[in-house]
């Protein structure tokens, strides 16, 4: 999607430094951080939501790209969150998964 925020990031329009990245996904710094390291884990496909996502494949992809990513940081304990629908928190409309770790606030 042209006007979407993550599809921007994920094509690397702005430059974002990747903090883990597969053929299939990107993951980096959430602009406003809820923890002492807070991740979002990006797939380069875009869907609205997890709703949207068709591909079993990817959803494995994804969960592994958190592992990576939380391996890479090495980080020992986190929570990993998403959020489906506006009424639930969603706030950008491109599927993404949080990785929040120390001092989470929530989001
Ligand atoms: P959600 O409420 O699950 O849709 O989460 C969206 C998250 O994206 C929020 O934690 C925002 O701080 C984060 N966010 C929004 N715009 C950007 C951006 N340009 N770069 C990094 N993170 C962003
Ligand atoms: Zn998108």
């Amino acid at each position: 999607m042209t006007d979407c925020i993550f599809c921007k990031i994920a094509n690397g329009e702005f430059n974002t430094p990747f903090v883990y990245e597969t053929d299939d996904l990107v993951a980096f710094k959430d602009i406003n951080p809820k923890a002492d390291t807070h991740i979002l884990v990006v797939p380069k496909k875009h869907f609205d939501s997890l709703k949207e996502l068709d591909d079993e494949v990817l959803l494995g992809k994804l969960l592994s790209g958190v592992k990576q990513t939380a391996k890479k940081l090495g980080l020992d304990s986190y929570k990993t969150v998403i959020n489906t629908g506006k009424e639930a928190g969603q706030e950008v409309f491109h599927l993404h998964i949080h990785i929040l770790s120390g001092n989470i606030k929530g989001v």
